[in-house]
C-alpha cells in the first residue's frame, strides 16, 4: 500500500483521527477509517451498518495482507472525495479558529 493512497483527516472532536483510503474500484471515492487505538482504524460507514472492519496503520502505511478495500458491509460504499474534502476544509478552519481562540 503507498502512502499516498492514504491521508489523515479530522474527526469530529478536531483532532487527527480518521483516514481515508483511495478505492482503486471507483476514482476519486475513498473509504474514511476512524482511529480506534494506536494503531488500528475501522470503517466509519461499516460501523454505521453495523459491521467491524478494521485495519491497521504502522508509520502511515496500510500493514497487512488484505486489501483495505475487501470485506466491507455489501451497503458500504466509498464516498466521493470532493465531498470528504469540504467537510476537513470546513474541519480544518474551525480547528484553526479553535487555536486561536483558545489557546
Ligand atoms: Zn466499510
Amino acid at each position: 500500500m503507498e502512502l499516498e493512497n492514504l491521508s489523515v483527516m479530522h474527526s469530529n472532536a478536531l483532532n487527527k483521527s480518521i483516514v481515508t483510503i483511495n478505492s482503486k474500484r471507483k476514482t476519486g471515492y475513498v473509504y474514511r477509517f476512524g482511529q480506534m487505538t494506536k494503531n488500528r482504524y475501522r470503517c466509519c460507514r461499516c460501523r454505521e451498518l453495523g459491521k467491524q472492519r478494521c485495519i491497521n496503520i504502522i508509520d502511515g502505511t496500510v500493514t497487512g495482507r488484505k486489501d483495505p478495500e475487501a470485506d466491507h458491509h455489501p451497503d458500504c460504499e466509498p464516498l466521493a472525495l470532493s465531498g470528504v474534502v469540504a467537510t476537513e476544509l470546513d474541519r480544518s478552519m474551525r480547528s484553526e479558529v479553535r487555536k486561536i481562540f483558545f489557546r
